[in-house]
């Protein structure tokens, strides 16, 4: 895949980058383990000060990375505002609190005195997605680069200006040169970068082809790795959920950055006593949608980020009608250039088809009818995916059973799965493992070192 922009409303080629070659790869690899040396003695507080001054760019310039967001990869220009806020916020919230996170740990043991540090690891090489094309990098970089290591970013070949802007930020909050550096190069050249000795641990989030590779070559160099891969969330809905909020949830909660998130809520499990009523409702709701120009802020839904993914997306929905899935709204491109797909929504998903296997990254709904919690929790987990859940209940007895037997990294009741700095995230089973965000993700890169003084 050749490093280009490419606005995917219009299909206009914006700008196109020649990869980097051996040499200037081999000269940032070197730049960043120089860089490490040296930063990695800078202090908490000296790290804070110029994560305060990202957030504050982020924060200042929310406009103008919105814009770029949103012609490179086509999210609703609202979202992509949102986006830049979110990514302040999380340099906000490790700047505030990486110093509690990272502070020695006292343990009581038969040495007078005994400890637990955390120090850095070094060059992480993260391995991004177009998606949430700041957000992703942001959520890795704002908890890595506070623990003290350093960053090189290869961002998914169609955001390369995304991915040049995150690295201007830390270059204009003050990082030191060569704490976050961008390698514009396509995925054939992961390999060669994680194998190299410089690089001592890598994250990607993405696909789960893409994880189980940059995981095996990882394994075999024995480095850590975090992988954040995809998810087929389900969305239950049981009898005593507020039928009303359940549905305007459970619409943004699939359509949500074009349908293009892993936590998208995919499956669509819904009690039978109130299934046909939450049908016909979540139907109208996705016909309301208004899809078009992203840059417009009454859009609702945007292009799919490229035309490989559109063609996919067409391609599933077709081959699960086939199958015998029926479509009662959407189930097609739009007729127009951009590539466009309509809201869907499918019912009687055979599964074994690709909608229900596979995760649908694009504006597709699918709905199941169960009789009682117990077919609700057997079908949720029926997938091979395990990264959110959401299920719709007000009885305690049933919140209860959803917490505990959802096979899910995060489980949030009468509400939408979102991510939050202040909690875990990530998956179990096929969505990957590892965690980022909170204190658990920013123990990710760094060497947990015990300390034993007789
Ligand atoms: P992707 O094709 O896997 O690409 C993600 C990144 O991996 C890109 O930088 C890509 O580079 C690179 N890549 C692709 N194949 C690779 C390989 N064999 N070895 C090394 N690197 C490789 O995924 P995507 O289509 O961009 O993103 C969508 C996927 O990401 C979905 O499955 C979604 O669920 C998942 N996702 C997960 C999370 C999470 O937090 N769990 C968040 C967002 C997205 P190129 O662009 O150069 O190919």
């Amino acid at each position: 895949m050749s490093i280009a922009s490419v606005n995917p409303a219009t299909g206009e080629t914006i700008k196109t980058f020649e990869a980097l070659n051996e040499s200037q790869i081999n000269e940032k690899l070197q730049l960043a383990a120089l860089t490490f040396r040296s930063y990695r003695h800078t202090t908490l507080a000296e790290r804070e000060a110029m994560l305060l001054r990202a957030a504050g760019i982020l924060e200042s310039e929310k406009d103008d990375f919105a814009r770029l967001m949103t012609t490179e990869m086509g999210k609703p220009i609202k979202g992509a505002v949102g986006e830049a806020e979110k990514c302040a916020l999380v340099c906000r919230y490790y700047a505030e609190n990486a110093k509690h996170h990272l502070a020695d740990q006292l343990v009581e043991t038969n040495a007078s005195k005994s400890y637990v540090c955390f120090q850095p690891l070094g060059p992480v090489l993260a391995v991004m997605p177009w998606n949430f094309p700041f957000w992703q990098v942001f959520r890795f970089a704002a908890p890595a680069l506070m623990a003290g290591n350093v960053g090189l970013l290869k961002h998914a070949s169609n955001v390369p200006q995304c991915a040049l802007a995150i690295e201007d930020i830390f270059r204009r909050a003050g990082f030191p040169e060569g704490t976050l550096q961008t390698l514009l190069v396509g995925s054939d050249a992961v390999q060669r970068i994680l194998e190299d000795p410089r690089i001592v641990a890598a994250t990607l989030t993405g696909s789960e082809p893409a994880g189980r590779s940059v995981a095996s070559i990882a394994g075999k160099q024995i480095k850590k790795t975090v992988l954040e891969l995809g998810g087929s969330d389900p969305f239950i809905v049981m009898p005593s959920a507020d039928l009303d909020e359940a549905v305007i949830t459970a619409v943004k909660a699939r359509t949500i950055n074009n349908g293009q998130s892993c936590i998208a809520a995919k499956r669509f499990i819904v009690a039978t006593e109130i299934y046909d009523s939450f049908e016909r409702r979540f139907v109208e709701e996705m016909k309301r949608l208004q899809v078009g120009d992203p840059l417009n802020e009454s859009t609702d839904i945007g292009p799919l980020a490229t035309e490989q993914i559109l063609k996919d997306v067409d391609e599933q929905v077709k081959t699960s009608v086939a199958a015998g899935a029926i479509v009662l709204t959407g189930g097609k491109r739009l007729d127009q250039r951009g590539n466009f797909y309509e809201p869907t929504v499918l019912i009687n998903v055979p599964s074994d088809s690709p909608a229900s296997c596979e995760e649908i990254f694009g504006p597709v709904a699918m709905l199941f009818r169960v009789n009682n919690i117990d077919e609700a929790i057997e079908l949720g987990n029926a997938t091979s995916f395990g990264l959110g859940a959401a299920a719709w209940t007000n009885d305690v007895n049933e919140q209860k059973r959803f917490a505990a037997e959802l096979e899910a990294g995060s489980v949030f009741l009468n509400g939408m799965v979102a991510s939050d700095p202040r909690l875990p995230f990530g998956g179990i089973k096929s969505s990957g493992y590892g965690r980022e965000l909170s204190e658990f993700g920013i123990r990710e890169f760094v060497n947990i070192k015990t300390v034993w003084v007789r």
